[in-house]
């Protein structure tokens, strides 16, 4: 099976160009290949022969299939950018933008390290290289351009010839048959198991020709007696023996599905004690005759029928299948299809051909990407109708749809675990992908190393990372833009049951400080003043009440008041005290959702500050300092005295603004400092330059004023940097 191939000459692609297409695409096609052997000179395959022999090849197992003339010029380039100087633009310029973005993508496939990946991930990537591929002729082209590899790869060393061979088995091989080219999807199995185990293939090989030999009368007879009846019903048709093809009998003998229970391994005589036939005949009809005809020759295995026509496989391919029993005591295992069935079976979407025209007009690019458009529409569209006749065409459509015009995006962990999310998702997808926990305490991302918001919408093959702090909170305005439903669960899962929960605890605490003004605390309150607030309320339980606090639809003022006149005899026992008077709400950072940090001077532990109650929002805390807390003013009655808690911890996120010369790799440098400085970067911009001077703006994380103030101090010390400061 192994050995080196017949050399294709450029005269041996024009002739068989000359037999589909016109005059001036042949011309066009040499002219790829004049560039491309120039572009190669000098490079010398692993074989010994010129590289321009590799893409030569590549280009005529295409021509075989007719393809069009960009796709056989792209496949004569499809090297150029990857291994020579020549730029995708000047292939542009050359051959016009859809050839130069077919190479273009044939590249971007092979510079996809598979040694990476979990092969358990297989599957997924078989789907992101369709999906990443809206134009299936770069697919095509990588198949040509492997299965010649594997023709070809005795040359390599053995470690690579292993690698390329399982890369092919794992990843190629059911492209190709996800795309009905299972002529290819053969030969790329038969290559990748004999590089892969030579031995095993070796012996398979003699033991199955050994059986064949020996059984080849009984073969023969059965062949001639279905034949001969089928002559006499008047059927046209062709019986032929089909080829046993040993990764298939490899593949029987090791298979396993699900459960341990029911294993489906076979022995090799279990596997090879039949005799494999195809019929082929004019019409759909005849299929079922010759149905008839062979179960009336010998006795069928009822469970082992299958009628592919009536429901096609998802790649498109048509066939009754039958299994029968012989006098011999063998098993007669027949295909019954219609010549295009056969096309499809073997060529798939490669099977239609070239419409005429094609010929005759000119072929500007535009004209020729239609016809590809049309075609590949064509064959779906086929598979389609062939559906349609049949029932169960749910499965069959999503997975169409899935391959060829994704609905789905697929990206890369850091690890480069793959993740398959809806198309439009965006980083905060991805997050909640990962876990619920990593989608909770997210922060930032990074996409492909660059920092991005997490409302971007990720492409198919980008690395995301998500940066998380145990601080961090869902928030209501990520379902503005979260995507996956398992995503929107979550944070809407999380926020409803976090904002009740929060809400009565702040309410607690709002309302145990004014309590404290007559002495009282919440959980000291007696039955009789429950029940009144109760009542005066009109509210379920002392929860709810506290909730309503909590979220700013009560004062806890008024509701204190309500405990007013407070009995003498409590005012003789606890009098009020100073202390208690002017107590301010504690604040720890912790609360959630119901406690914010205002954005307009975001202060940090250490800061004075002061709270203001927003009905719906809970409290609003911002810097005494704060430009707004003057108008906030004007409604005394929602401001709220609170303080930092001593002990606090955490992250608390703060706005810093640098006056820095305008020198290359500034912004490294500084965001360098920062990260020394245990502190996160969340957010950077440029807000203007003048002159040799720019200003960047940093939203950073800091634990305090103490923190802050060293990491300002540690920036203020850089030369690049002329002032600093807070805002
Ligand atoms: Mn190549």
């Amino acid at each position: 099976m192994l050995g080196h191939p017949p050399r294709i000459l450029v005269s041996n692609l024009c002739e068989l160009l000359d037999t589909y297409f016109g005059a001036k695409q042949v011309k066009e096609v040499y002219r790829a290949y004049l560039f491309s052997a120039e572009a190669h000179e000098g490079q010398i395959r692993k074989s010994g022969e010129p590289y321009i022999f590799h893409p030569l090849a590549a280009a005529y197992i295409l021509a075989q299939m007719r393809m069009d003339s960009q796709t056989l010029c792209a496949a004569l380039l499809h090297d150029v950018i990857e291994d020579t100087n020549i730029t995708k633009e000047k292939l542009a310029n050359e051959f016009g933008k859809s050839v130069a973005e077919l190479v273009d993508g044939v590249s971007k496939l092979s510079s996809i390290p598979f040694e990476t990946r979990e092969q358990a991930q297989a599957a997924s990537f078989q789907k992101m290289l369709l999906a990443m591929n809206r134009d299936i002729r770069v697919i095509i082209v990588k198949l040509a351009d492997r299965l010649h590899n594997m023709r070809t790869i005795g040359a390599m060393k053995p470690a690579s010839r292993r690698r390329i061979a399982r890369e092919t088995l794992e990843i190629y091989a059911p492209i190709a048959s996800r795309l009905g080219m299972n002529a290819v999807r053969i030969e790329l199995q038969e290559l990748s198991f004999a590089t892969l185990y030579p031995l095993r293939y070796r012996v398979l090989a003699q033991q199955t020709q050994k059986v064949y030999l020996k059984r080849i009368d009984k073969y023969h007879n059965i062949q001639n007696t279905i034949k001969q009846r089928l002559e006499q019903c008047q059927i046209r048709a062709q019986v032929v023996k089909r080829e046993k093809h040993y990764y298939a009998v490899y593949e029987k003998m090791h298979e396993k599905k699900g459960a341990a229970s029911v294993d489906k391994r076979k022995t090799f005589s279990q596997v090879t004690n039949s005799c494999a036939l195809r019929i082929i005949v004019d019409s759909i009809d005849d299929c079922y005759r010759v149905l008839g005809v062979v179960h009336t020759l010998y006795k069928p295995i009822c469970e082992r029928f299958k009628d592919y026509i009536a429901i096609p496989k998802i790649n498109g391919y048509q066939s009754l299948h039958t299994t029968l029993y012989s006098i011999h005591g063998l098993l007669i295992h027949i295909q019954i299809r219609t010549t295009a069935m056969q096309q499809i079976a073997e060529r798939g979407i490669t099977a239609q051909s070239i419409p005429k025209f094609d010929q005759e007009i000119d072929c500007p690019h535009e004209a020729t990407n239609y016809i590809t458009k049309q075609r590949t529409q064509e064959w779906l569209h086929n598979l389609l109708e062939i559906q349609q006749s049949a029932n169960d065409s749910l499965e069959f459509l999503e997975q169409v749809k899935i391959d060829l015009f994704p609905d789905e995006v697929y990206v890369f962990t850091p690890q480069g675990k793959i993740l398959q999310l809806p198309k439009g998702a965006t980083a905060i997808d991805f997050a909640y992908a990962i876990h619920s926990d990593v989608g909770n305490k997210c922060i930032a991302t990074k996409i492909d190393s660059q920092y991005a918001p997490l409302s971007t919408p990720l492409v198919s093959g980008q690395t995301v990372e998500v940066l998380t702090a145990k601080w961090a909170r869902p928030n209501p305005s990520w379902l503005n833009f979260a995507v996956s439903a398992r995503a929107r669960n979550y944070i809407r899962h999380f926020l409803k049951n976090l904002q009740y929960e929060e809400a009565v605890l702040l309410g607690k605490r709002m309302l145990d400080k004014e309590l404290a003004n007559y002495s009282l605390s919440i959980d000291k309150l007696q039955k009789e003043q429950q029940t009144h607030l109760i009542k005066t309320f009109k509210i379920n339980d002392l929860d709810e009440l506290l909730a309503e606090i909590g979220l700013g639809n009560r004062m806890a003022l008024i509701v204190a008041n309500q405990l007013n006149p407070i009995p003498d005899s409590l005012i003789k026992l606890h009098p009020p005290t100073e202390a208690h008077k002017s107590k301010p709400l504690v604040i720890k950072g912790t609360e959630g959702i119901l406690v914010n940090f205002a954005r307009c001077c975001r202060p940090i532990p250490g800061d004075e500050i002061i709270g203001f109650v927003s009905v719906g929002r809970g409290i609003i805390i911002h810097t005494a300092a704060c430009r707004h807390v003057t108008e906030y003013r004007q409604s005394p009655e929602k401001l709220l005295a609170v303080e930092w808690e001593s002990s606090i911890e955490g992250e608390f996120l703060v706005d810093i603004r640098l006056d820095v010369h305008d020198q290359l790799g500034v912004l490294a440098i500084v965001a360098a400092a920062i990260a020394n400085m245990e502190s996160n970067i969340i957010q950077v911009s440029n807000e203007s330059s003048e002159d040799i001077s720019s200003l960047l703006k940093f939203c950073i994380s800091v634990r305090n004023r103490v923190h802050l103030a060293s990491v300002m101090r540690h920036l203020r010390r850089l030369e690049t940097v002329n002032r600093i400061q807070r805002c």
